[in-house]
């Protein structure tokens, strides 16, 4: 049971670091969503809901949900994002895009460790969905 994996070595070098770098990243999103949710419902916004419930008022219950919903669907965006490359980097096919399958450069892995998309993928989706915006607007 010594370390004897010296066959590939560089590559799992590189994974175990990448897989580091993602999960840390993890943490500091679990944290940030934790704190959000913890600011929110304390102090002042709890004693208004709190005020608000005892009038038998639940619409404040209501918003206030939405605004805790919408701020960590963003943060679980994110989090689906890096257990998706966690995925990835145990199966192998980490750092690959989704779209056109060739390699994504190693600068942008850098940056976004947790990127799924080349940059020309990535620059077509964005330009995709801001046609969709403006349609939707008309
Ligand atoms: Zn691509």
């Amino acid at each position: 049971m010594d370390n004897d994996n010296n066959d590939a070595s560089s590559v799992s070098e590189r994974v175990k670091g990448i897989r580091k770098t993602l999960l840390q990243e993890r943490q500091v999103i679990l944290k940030e969503a934790k704190t959000e949710i913890g600011n929110f419902v304390k102090g002042d916004e709890k004693q208004l809901v709190e005020a608000a419930l005892d009038d038998g008022d639940w619409s404040v219950v209501d918003v206030n949900e939405d605004i805790i919903l919408q701020k960590l669907h963003h943060h679980k965006l994110k989090l689906n994002k890096i257990d998706e490359a966690l995925r990835k980097l145990n199966d192998g096919s980490y750092g690959v895009c989704d779209d056109c399958g060739i390699e994504i450069s190693e600068a942008r892995l850098k940056v976004l460790p947790y990127a799924v998309h080349c940059v020309e993928c990535k620059e077509k989706r964005e330009k995709i969905e801001q046609v969709e915006r403006e349609q939707s607007f008309q």
